[in-house]
Parts: structure tokens; C-alpha cells; sequence
């Protein structure tokens, strides 16, 4: 069984790894898995779709089916929430591995 501290982890990652690229322009469900399996995530359609729901839900996305070459696609997007959260994740995010690689500021 994949050891639980990972898998929490692995579910936050992911959420912020779409959020970045769906800032950069619409992504689908396809192109993510093989861009996280490029990272080193073991992330199947089972893990990811999940989370996508969630995230829409959570309104960090929002998805709109496009028709290509004939077969529909759900492509998401970010939205204002995402941005936001995307954004305050990434400063907690930089100043945990400032702390755990001994740049912290708290004694200067
Ligand atoms: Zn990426």
C-alpha cells in the first residue's frame, strides 16, 4: 500500500502542477497525465480525475468541452479563486523550503 504521508502530498502537488499549467492555457485530462508522469508522478486516471472534480468544485477551474478533429474534449481553465490560491500556496510553499534548506530569515 503507497504510504499515506505520500499520497496526501502527492494530491496537493498535483492540484498545484495543473493549477500552473491551466494558468498558462486550457490543458486536458490526457495531456496532464502524461505531463505528470514526465515529472515522476505515478498518477493514473483514477487519481487524476478525481481531483479535477474536486478542483472544479473548489471553483480553481472551470471546463469547457472543445470539439477536436470531431472527438470533445474537456479542457480546463483557471479562474480568479485558482489564481489566488495558486499564488498564496507557492509563498507558503518557498518559504517551507527556504526553512528546510537553512535560508529562513528567523535568525538573521
Ligand atoms: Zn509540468
Amino acid at each position: 500500500m503507497e504510504n499515506k504521508l505520500r499520497k496526501r502530498l502527492q494530491t496537493g502537488f498535483i492540484s498545484l502542477h495543473i493549477l500552473h499549467h491551466a494558468k498558462e492555457e486550457p490543458v486536458f485530462g490526457g495531456w496532464l497525465l502524461e505531463e505528470l508522469h514526465e515529472h515522476g508522478y505515478n498518477s493514473s486516471p483514477g487519481t487524476l480525475y478525481p481531483i479535477l472534480h474536486g478542483m472544479l468544485k473548489e471553483e480553481l477551474l472551470t471546463v469547457a468541452p472543445i470539439n477536436v478533429d470531431g472527438k470533445i474534449r474537456k479542457y480546463y481553465s483557471i479562474t480568479e479563486n485558482g489564481r489566488k490560491e495558486l499564488k498564496l500556496a507557492l509563498s507558503y510553499l518557498v518559504e517551507l523550503v527556504d526553512e528546510i534548506r537553512g535560508k529562513g530569515n528567523h535568525d538573521k
